[in-house]
């Protein structure tokens, strides 16, 4: 008979499915128990990794390390376990006229899960990743004890640990700083760019911008290839804003989201939908640049606005596939990328390219270097195999590297910047993965 806690257990990509042990408690002793008693462990937050990243044959969620330690209101600084996700935070700090430093594409990751992927947000090349406004954290390790990390107190697990996927230990609770705002609004700019040449150059253009982010239509061919829509973006003082907004600039409406109900049908996305879907966002901005406010939800988090959103790739589910390479060849090699996609009518309905600025030579498990990156979602299907097998070569050849917290298949080769993590006890699919395939 399995045992009680076998689940079938799957991440935001709905690819690959496994079905394993998955654990959650709040009692360090039994969470000490757990970990005394098996090998083969990863620590999960909230799934939003596409991949295999969290899961393992022995899955310790981090749902139930879900409380608030402490918030200095008068410095900025959180401090909380490590299953909170960062939506309850916002809850919490912006009406306070705080926001988080760095935060991903959507708010529903864990503390963890930003601290194991040292996640990055629109203002990398402004900002860093979540490490930079990162103060310390708790770790429990693979001998089993509790220690505390941070900039001078276990140095080498501290900076093993930002980027680490998870593979130093569990992370049980973490303090970090935040940032000031006047306004939960974003003063925005969005500018339409024929093609790549046009987009790179409104990406230097816009350095000066906190937040930088550009869709990119990558169905698109010959000289249109890169047709895309930057948005930059700052925090908005409250004497900019529209009056209507003035009175209560903290404060945002509480707006119903709608959930996916089931997933769709496979044949409802395709090579046309997507073509359609691109046409419609591109031209629903009918002028070349449109200056705006729009709250922090709509900048940040505009996949959030509908719950489960995933199911539209249908049951065989999907891939991310994120990569970054250097600025220098940037534009060649992007382009070599974006027509090896047009050509395989692989369409990636969401398709986001940003200007990475440079990084933090401390944190080497970090994803992000001085570069051009992007994400793209693909379906999975028979073909998908081979696209990623040719983008990963593209990569390879210019110097690139994959994101891990979003890979589900790619080639062990760009994955080598884990380094300090080997343990017995910490081991994820993705990393057994990762080495079989680098023995092969
Ligand atoms: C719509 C969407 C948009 C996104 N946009 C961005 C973006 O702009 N930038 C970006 O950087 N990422 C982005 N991501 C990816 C996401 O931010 C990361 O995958 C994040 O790590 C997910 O956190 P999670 O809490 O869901 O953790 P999971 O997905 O469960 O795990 C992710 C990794 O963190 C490890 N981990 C989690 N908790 C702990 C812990 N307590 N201790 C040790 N290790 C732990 C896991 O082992 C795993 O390796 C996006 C994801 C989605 C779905």
């Amino acid at each position: 008979m399995k045992p009680n806690f076998i689940q079938k257990v799957t991440n935001w990509g709905n690819f690959p499915t496994v079905e394993k042990e998955i654990k959650s408690e709040d009692s360090l002793q039994k969470i000490k128990d757990f970990v005394s008693n098996n090998n083969e462990i990863i620590a999960r937050g909230n799934g939003r990794c596409y991949g295999d990243a969290s899961l393992s044959e022995h899955i310790f969620s981090t749902k139930r390390l879900n409380k608030f330690i402490s918030f200095d209101r008068l410095n900025g600084v959180f401090e909380c376990e490590a299953g909170v996700l960062l939506s309850d935070i916002l809850e919490v700090i912006v009406p306070q006229g705080y926001f988080l430093c760095v935060t991903p594409g959507t708010k529903f990751i864990t503390i963890g899960g930003a601290i194991a992927s040292d996640v990055h947000g629109k203002n990398h090349h402004a900002e860093g990743c979540f490490s930079e406004c990162l103060l310390s954290f708790s770790l429990l390790n693979e001998n089993n004890e509790v220690i505390h990390c941070s900039p001078t107190e276990n140095t080498d697990k501290y900076w093993a640990t930002i980027g680490g996927m998870g593979l130093t230990g569990i992370i049980l609770a973490a303090k970090f700083t935040l940032k000031n705002i006047e306004t939960a609004y974003i003063r925005q700019e969005k500018i339409k760019a024929e093609n790549l040449d046009e987009i790179f150059k409104l990406f230097d253009e816009s350095e000066d911008w906190t937040y930088n982010v550009a869709w990119i239509d990558c169905l698109q061919k010959g000289e249109n290839i890169g047709r895309s829509l930057l948005m930059r973006g700052e925090h908005a003082f409250r004497h900019q804003l529209p009056q209507n907004l003035q009175h209560n600039p903290l404060r945002l409406k509480k707006n119903r989201t709608p959930t996916i109900p089931f997933y769709f049908p496979n044949f409802v996305l395709n090579n046309l939908t997507v073509k359609l879907f691109n046409w419609l966002y591109y031209n629903k901005q009918r002028k070349k640049e449109v200056k705006n406010y729009v709250d922090y939800e709509t900048f940040f988090y505009p996949l959030d606005v509908v719950n489960d959103w995933n199911k539209i790739y249908g049951k065989s589910g999907f891939i991310q596939y994120q990569f970054v390479i250097p600025k220098e060849n940037g534009k060649e090699g992007m382009k070599k990328i974006l027509e090896t996609i047009a050509k395989s009518g692989n369409g990636s309905f969401l398709a986001v390219l940003k200007l990475f600025g440079k990084n933090n030579p401390l944190a080497y498990n970090s994803f992000p270097f001085e570069g051009y990156t992007l994400a793209l979602d693909f379906k999975v299907n028979s073909k998908l195999a081979g696209l990623v097998k040719k983008l990963d070569e593209i990569v390879e050849e210019y110097h690139g590297r994959i994101y891990l917290t979003k890979d589900s298949m790619s080639k062990s080769s760009l994955t080598n910047y884990l380094q300090n993590v080997q343990n017995p006890k910490f081991v994820s699919a993705q990393h057994k993965r990762i080495i079989n395939g680098q023995k092969n």
